[in-house]
């Protein structure tokens, strides 16, 4: 036990020991005292070894590298540059590399560095000059994190690290795996590695450090694995099922495993698959006897219970695995996504928690460490390059008299080399994890090691870049003196998004913020929506009132209309806001009508339920101040004043795609303006509909002032939107069902008849048109394949396509031609990736893809299908699985996915609104081309853009011309008051649903002045 009796000799020795609390190096003075020195004393040896490896610091030598120089001094540049190189891989010519990089790096903001300028500026003759240049940068760059393009061309390295007395695990790049082509694939390589790595390995010399713990022999063959790159189906949202497609493939990787005595590592990817992949390792382990490990990450603030449980779990099932402790790669993009969510955050704000949580973990382990052969429990694996961490782990081993060997150290390739040789040099048994694979679909992880190496949290940069001194480096995490907890973002989230006004005495009198869908990743959340959704029934409602009913209900709404109207806003806005808290109260419930009833699949149902709870509290707080009189301007006798007054009758004609969530955001809009309201539900949808009118009742709206009418729309409706008393009309559905209702809501001009003269009616009625789409996205020659398949696959499949925000057409930038490479490589991905989707009962939570609404609507979007097929069109449809008892069922309203190639901008594919699972895939000559077909339809809903060319991207928003312009993102799922959702052109009059001014249909305006002088005299002056 050299290593822990050893005192440092080094300049470290200098150092004041750091206090745990702070500021300064300062003496220890609690009774961890004795664990601080030690740590000191371990880590500051540590250390100074680490410093002293001047040959081969390969982490120094990437701190110095120009671009990384640069990108650390300016963090506008180096945004743009990591950008920048992630779209590299994807740009094929000499021109598009010029092109990008000009174009990043034209961004404002942004300073050149001299070097970078002129190469630019030498123009088109040093065009290939200046690309070469960057791309061998670039190359460079990768090459210093990714060992080779396979493991082949990785073998030299791996043998050359065994000999300077380093082991390694190979690591295949690869994450998103979008289809079970591509998941095969994968698993085919990693088979491939397993089998053919040990014998490579065999040869190298004996290394009995490297090639043994404390309880006997380890492999020399060490392999990690990504999950989600050997399923097209990692999503925990159907455990089950997902769990059943990855054993699938990784059953035989993990036998394969064991019969060749290699050693296979589960990495661990962002929160949402923590849960399932701690769950799918605990069954591999149990179902194949391999050796087997698993990282756990330490930024999650529920490490110390993940360790407990995994630790509990190997005991309790006489398991001895291990675990590689790592903080986490994924913080950034926790962080973003669970605000955007409005979730929890589940990784620690600070870095010291972070920290802390790593050490924490690490006793755990370390208490659960097995002492001798046979005994079970959890072996641990260090994957840091914190020299502080490294020495708490190595001091807690020494307190419980565990030997070095039981632990072992692993870092990056291309990261801390130094730190590597000292702890080769001090007996530990270093592992480095070696990336390999191509540049597409090692950018990610290029890209994460970029900005963690150049994070001003690193303690990397820190302690090889910025010099620190020891004390700063090895001080227990704790957080800095003086220092402001983190702020939680979930907390103030209503204020700093400030999406709505907050008047006084409506709700909780905070800005309106966005409801959070359900999180399926979590076992509780699933488990109880199940439950709900297997309990909830759908209210039998008979679309049988009449045109003379329909009348009666006007009757009604008329008298009622003058006491609604005066009623305070404040008063009516509330109401909105308990009708919002009783739908919380029922929340999953409605989802499960839902379910049953419209056919939506569980995230569909979900969003829905949450969009109609935005609806009543975000128009609940931006109705109130439409009735405050408000003053304009401030001249002294003159008080000029603006107040709005509701319509009266308003008739709310409500579609079936959207069940509760349009027709509650049009009914409580009419109400909360003081209007009275019918609402005539689609007749497939009457029984949520019910609901929501119960919902509202009970929450206080008088019975008058909402009124539901289930009727057919052709006899009942019709009649009421041609009904002279109504004042207004919310609709959404078909263009053509739209304006036969604008042109029924028109009177008839006074100088078509007598009659028509002598009875002109006593208003203009208000008709809201909310109508169809044609909605395409644009895959511009940088974009990001992998998310933009699976974001068009969703846009265009979601709830069967059934939306008028669902993408019907996508069109392909290619320079090259229809059957060029983007063409070729995107359609073939999207395909793919369609077959990855699964059809069947939407109360399953794995169904991706349930029955269309009804017969009449499947057969119509089967003649599309049909006829596209008879033009000649090449494409690929899905089977309907006729096996599974609930299609046979309902066979009648199954319709399979299918995309249609290269359809030329003619074709009907190309301009009618389907309305179903029919994707048309486009080419454009470029990305100008792009823009001009994606405007062509008369529809301007939705549209979308996958760029990484930020000029392209500001095209775009000048010139895609439509309602709701998505970038980089799916085209559907428009958020309340994030996103406020409507088109114009044939989609519509163009008013934005769930957006600021969206209730300003609902009222008319009225403007007060008032002469406040008397003879000369006014108060205010
Ligand atoms: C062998 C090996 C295997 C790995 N495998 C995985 C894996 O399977 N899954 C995975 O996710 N990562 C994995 N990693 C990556 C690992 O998470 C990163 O290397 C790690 O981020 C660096 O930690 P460090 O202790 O070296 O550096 P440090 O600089 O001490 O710590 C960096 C850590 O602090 C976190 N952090 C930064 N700012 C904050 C803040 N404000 N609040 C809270 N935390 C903050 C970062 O996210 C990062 O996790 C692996 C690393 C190694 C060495």
């Amino acid at each position: 036990m050299g290593l822990f009796s050893r005192k440092p000799k080094s300049p470290a020795q200098t150092v004041v020991i750091p206090s745990s609390g702070g500021g300064g190096p300062a003496a220890p003075a609690t009774t961890n005292d004795a664990r601080e020195q030690r740590i000191f004393a371990i880590g500051s040896d540590f250390l100074a070894r680490a410093r002293g490896h001047k040959t081969s610091v390969l982490s120094a030598k990437f701190y110095s590298d120009a671009l990384m120089e640069w990108s650390m001094k300016d963090p506008n540049f180096k945004v743009q540059m990591f950008r920048f190189v992630d779209a590299y891989p994807m740009l094929k010519t000499p021109d598009a590399i010029y092109d990008h990089l000009t174009d990043y790096l034209g961004q404002e903001g942004v300073t050149v560095p001299g070097v970078i300028a002129t190469a630019i500026k030498t123009g088109a003759v040093a065009k290939s000059m200046a690309t070469a240049t960057i791309g061998s940068q670039i190359k460079g760059m990768a090459s210093k994190f990714i060992a080779g393009q396979d493991a082949a061309s990785a073998l030299p390295g791996l043998k050359q690290l065994w000999d300077d007395g380093i082991a390694s695990s190979v690591d295949l790049l690869g994450e998103t795996c979008v289809s079970d082509e591509e998941a095969d694939s994968y698993a085919a390589k990693y088979l491939d590695l397993i089998n053919n790595l040990p014998a490579a390995m065999a040869a190298w010399k004996s290394q009995p450090r490297l090639e043994s713990d404390h309880l006997g022999a380890i492999p020399r063959c060490n392999v990690s694995v990504k999950i989600s790159a050997l399923s097209a189906r990692t999503d925990p949202i159907d455990s089950e099922g997902a769990m059943r497609d990855l054993m699938k493939r990784l059953l035989p990787i993990l036998e394969a495993a064991r019969d060749k005595g290699v050693f296979v590592n589960f990495d661990m990817e962002h929160h949402a698959l923590k849960d399932f992949t701690i769950e799918l390792f605990q069954r591999c382990v149990t179902q194949v006897n391999f050796n087997a490990g698993l990282a756990m990450q330490a930024y999650l603030r529920s490490g110390v219970d993940d360790a407990k449980r995994m630790c509990e779990w190997a005991i309790r099932n006489k398991r001895k695995v291990s675990v590689r402790l790592v903080k986490g790669a994924y913080w950034d993009a926790e962080t973003i996504k669970s605000e955007l969510h409005g979730w929890p955050n589940p990784v620690w704000a600070q870095k010291w928690q972070t920290d802390r949580c790593f050490e924490q973990m690490t006793e755990v382990f370390l208490d659960a460490c097995p002492r001798k052969q046979g005994d079970s429990g959890v072996c641990l694996a260090l994957g840091s390059h914190n020299a502080r961490s490294i020495a708490a782990a190595l001091a807690g081993l020494e307190a419980r008299g565990l030997p070095q060997s039981a632990l072992e150290l692993q870092m990056l390739h291309g990261m801390a080399d130094q730190l590597k040789h000292a702890a080769a040099e001090m007996g530990l048994r270093m592992r480095e994890y070696v990336p390999v694979g191509e540049m597409i679909p090692g950018m990610a992880y290029l890209v994460r090691r970029l900005l963690e190496n150049t994070s001003n949290e690193s303690w990397l940069k820190a302690g090889f870049m910025d010099n620190a001194d020891v004390g700063a480096l090895l001080r227990s995490p704790a957080p800095k003196s003086g220092s402001q907890p983190a702020t939680d973002l979930l907390a103030i989230n209503p204020e700093r998004h400030n999406l709505s006004p907050a008047p006084k005495g409506v709700g909780n009198g905070r800005p309106f913020f966005t409801e959070a869908i359900r999180d399926f990743s979590e076992g509780a959340q699933r488990e109880k929506f199940g439950q709900a959704i297997a309990r909830a029934t759908v209210p039998k409602v008979a679309n049988e009132r009449t045109p003379e009913q329909a009348r009666e209900m006007v009757t009604r709404a008329s008298k009622a209309f003058a006491a609604w109207r005066d009623t305070d806003a404040v008063t009516r806005a509330n109401m909105l806001v308990k009708a919002a808290q009783i739908m919380r109260e029922q929340r999953d419930g409605l989802s499960g009508v839902m379910i049953r009833e419209a056919g939506k699949t569980w995230r569909e149902a979900d969003a829905d339920v949450c969009e109609a709870i935005d609806f009543l509290e975000y128009y609940a707080r931006c109705a109130v101040p439409l009735f405050q009189r408000q003053r304009l301007g401030k001249f002294v006798g003159e008080l000029d004043e603006v107040v709005y007054q509701p319509r009266g009758v308003a008739v709310v004609i409500s579609p079936w795609n959207f069940p509760l969530a349009i027709c509650c955001g049009m009914t409580v809009a009419a109400l909360v303006t003081g209007n009275t309201v019918i609402v005539k539900p689609a007749e497939q949808t009457p029984g949520i509909a019910s609901i929501m009118c119960d919902i509202l009742w009970q929450a206080g709206v008088p019975k008058d002032v909402l009124q539901f009418c289930p009727a057919p729309g052709e006899t009942t409706g019709a009649a009421l939107v041609r009904d002279p008393r109504v004042a207004l009309v919310a609709f959404t559905g078909s263009r053509d069902v739209g304006l036969d209702i604008l042109h029924a809501a028109a009177p008839a001009s006074p100088f078509s008849s007598a009659d028509a003269r002598s009875n002109v009616p006593t208003h203009i009625k208000k008709v809201i048109a909310e109508l169809g789409g044609k909605n395409a996205m644009i895959i511009d020659t940088s974009a990001d394949f992998d998310e933009a398949v699976i974001a068009v696959r969703q846009s265009a499949f979601g709830f069967q396509g059934q939306k008028c925000s669902a993408c019907s057409r996508v069109i392909v930038v290619d320079e090259q031609g229809p059957q060029g490479p983007a063409m070729t490589m995107f359609s073939r991905r999207l395909t793919e990736a369609m077959k990855a989707l699964t059809i069947g009962d939407p109360l399953h939570p794995g169904t991706d893809i349930a029955p269309v609404i009804d017969a009449e609507a499947a057969t119509k979007i089967r003649g599309f299908i049909e006829r596209a097929k008879a033009s000649g069109l090449k494409h690929v449809g899905l089977e309907l699985p006729t096996s599974n008892p609930f299609v046979a069922a309902n066979a009648s309203r199954f319709v399979a996915p299918h995309v249609f190639l290269n359809v030329p901008e003619d074709h009907e594919l190309a301009r009618e609104e389907i309305f179903g699972p029919v994707l048309a895939v486009m080419h454009a000559s470029s990305f100008e081309d792009a823009l001009r077909i994606a405007n062509t339809p008369t529809y301007k809903l939705t549209g979308g853009v996958y760029s990484r060319k930020p000029s392209h991207i500001e095209q775009a928003k000048r010139e895609f011309r439509v309602g709701n312009l998505y970038i980089n993102r799916g085209c559907t799922g428009a958020l309340v008051a994030r996103h406020p959702f409507g088109g114009f052109g044939m989609s519509g009059v163009g008013s934005k649903a769930g957006g600021a001014d969206y209730l300003l249909q609902f009222v008319e305006p009225r403007a007060i002045a008032e002469n406040t002088m008397r003879r000369g005299f006014a108060p205010e002056l």
